[in-house]
């Protein structure tokens, strides 16, 4: 009963920042990801479209459902997935085969409007709101629903959720709104409260590997994993053997800096140029890594984890100066979508190494 079409085309919105574009040529990335990629089962995902479905042929769709996932899980998939719930053609849960099913699953269907935040400013604007308000009050070309997706809804700014809040009061009749967003707290109450939460609880590793095998064959998921984080998603878009070698590459490079052997105003300029956002990512693992090897040379602080970083024992900093960098590389992570000077901002942290 819970099938559903898999987007042939991935949503960029759900690629998260440690997922680097897919570019030709680029070491790490392995390029848009097709039909295996798409195959499910999404097992994590289950719940979620089951009480969905079941909402739904009781007659109880909501008007906004809130899809609650972090990123890189597939919040996405499932936003489509339930779109194709109620403009199937067939009904009774989507069959993923009839032309409608196939329509949402290319954002093709003609009662199917998906807002995305436009590319200069990484943010949904009230205009498209707007937009969307006004096409969402015509009448469907389907005599059906109206579905809207806005992915990822925490990228709307202050202005366009005010704007959505009328629609969410009043919604039209056969008005299906659905919002994806890893961090709904960044969204007014008053907006979140009109939705009905849909909680995604993210994959165990043993999920997301099994997911990964089916998806795209063979490889060392664990590693890619070990970098990313339990991303699922994200991990199907990245090549094992790259980002491995970046890793480790990234790790020597660290070590090196700080030993004086390498140049913090060269690697920043090299970085900066390729995959900078999966280097930001390897820079914070090893910093944590850090962190927990002067932690637990501490005899009594708590027993930690294994780590996916052997930080070498010269390299353990002074816990402050760590936390520092930390938040730096944090800062940077987040603040890559704006105009900013890339090589220099990371030059700044990589020198901070040496202190
Ligand atoms: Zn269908």
């Amino acid at each position: 009963m819970l099938r559903g079409l898999i987007p042939e085309r991935r949503a960029v919105s759900d690629a998260p920042s440690v997922s680097p574009s897919p570019v030709s040529g680029d070491p790490v990335s392995g390029g848009p990801v097709s039909g295996g990629f798409a195959s499910g089962p999404w097992p994590w995902l289950e719940e979620a479209m089951a009480s969905l479905a079941a909402a739904h042929a009781a007659g109880r769709t909501p008007h906004a459902a809130l899809v609650q996932a972090a990123q890189g899980i597939g919040g996405d998939w499932l936003a489509k997935w339930t779109a194709q719930l109620v403009l199937c053609s067939k009904g009774g849960g989507p069959c993923g085969e009839c032309a409608s099913c196939r329509r949402v699953a290319e954002e093709r269907h003609p009662d199917l409007i998906v807002v995305r935040p436009t590319e200069d400013s990484q943010q949904i604007r009230i205009e498209q709101v707007r937009e969307l308000c006004a096409e969402l009050a015509l009448t469907s070309h389907q005599g059906g629903y109206k579905v809207a997706i806005i992915d990822p809804a925490d990228t709307l700014n202050r202005f366009a959720a005010n704007a959505l809040l009328k629609t969410l009061e009043e919604p039209p009749p056969r008005t299906l709104l659905v919002l994806v967003a890893a961090q709904p707290s960044r969204l007014p109450a008053t907006l979140t409260s009109r939705c009905q939460r849909v909680r995604v609880r993210p994959p165990t590793r043993a999920q997301s590997l099994a997911w990964l095998e089916r998806a795209r064959g063979p490889g060392d998921w664990e590693a890619v994993l070990d970098v990313i984080g339990e991303a699922p998603a994200t991990a199907a878009s990245l090549d094992p053997a790259a980002v491995g070698a970046l890793r480790a590459d990234t790790g020597r490079t660290l070590d090196a800096i700080r030993s004086g052997a390498a140049d913090p105003v060269v690697t920043a300029e090299r970085w900066s140029r390729s995959e900078l956002p999966l280097r930001l990512t390897c820079l914070e693992n090893w910093l944590t890594e850090c962190l927990r090897a002067g932690l637990t040379a501490d005899p009594h602080a708590p027993e930690l984890r294994a780590t996916a970083y052997s930080a070498s024992a010269d390299s353990v900093m002074n816990t402050r100066a760590l936390f520092r960098l930390l938040d730096g590389v944090r800062g940077l992570k987040a603040a890559l979508a704006a105009p900013i000077n890339r090589s220099l901002a990371l030059e700044s942290l990589l020198r901070s190494l040496r202190e």
